[in-house]
């Protein structure tokens, strides 16, 4: 069996500017957010970064949505 563990982290998903199924990488981006200092406690989040190998638009979405 093949394994994949290094290779390309691809996933099909739906993107808005092809308008069409076409096959993104996706990586998980851990954001130092330090513009509010009083806020420390959530200066590191989250975000899936997907980037649309047919066009390159990125998107990204915090992870936590609490
Ligand atoms: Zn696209």
């Amino acid at each position: 069996m093949a394994t994949t563990d290094n290779s390309f982290n691809g996933m099909t998903e739906h993107c808005e500017e092809c308008n069409l199924d076409t096959l993104h990488e996706v990586n998980v981006q851990i954001r130092t957010e330090s513009l509010k200092k009083e806020n420390a406690q959530f200066s590191r989040e989250p975000y899936r970064v997907t980037e649309c190998q047919r066009c390159g638009t990125r998107s990204s979405q915090r992870m936590n949505n609490a």
